[in-house]
């Protein structure tokens, strides 16, 4: 069931955009997920077999058929990444304490996130 809450600002759970930044967000317990992320399980669910026996044991079409789909999930999750990333920067959190929880130096942090 969709629904949309005015009250809350709601996030998708997944890559992280508001309720006002998608179409239709839909939400379980402790969590939301958007329709455009929907999509994106909808084609790992498509391009995968039902039951899951190894990447070996996919056809390659399977396999090249995954790629585009687990790209996105990676894109979609560093989206997410950065934006955490960003607001603790304006919170004036310094780049060498995001650089200790993410077991890299101030200025690899720096680097790759800036
Ligand atoms: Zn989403």
């Amino acid at each position: 069931m969709a629904f949309k809450l005015k009250a809350r600002r709601l996030r998708c759970s997944f890559c992280g955009k508001k309720d006002s930044e998608v179409s239709k967000l839909l939400g379980g317990p402790k969590v939301h997920i958007c329709d455009a992320c929907v999509r994106v399980c909808n084609k790992i669910l498509e391009a995968t077999p039902s039951t899951f026996s190894g990447w070996d044991a996919m056809t390659d079409d399977q396999l090249l058929r995954s790629l585009g789909p687990a790209v996105a999930t990676v894109e979609a999750t560093r989206a997410v990444l950065q934006t955490q990333i960003d607001t603790l920067r304006k919170r004036g959190i310094s780049w060498n304490a995001i650089g200790g929880v993410l077991g890299m130096s101030r200025q690899a942090a720096w680097e790759r996130f800036s």
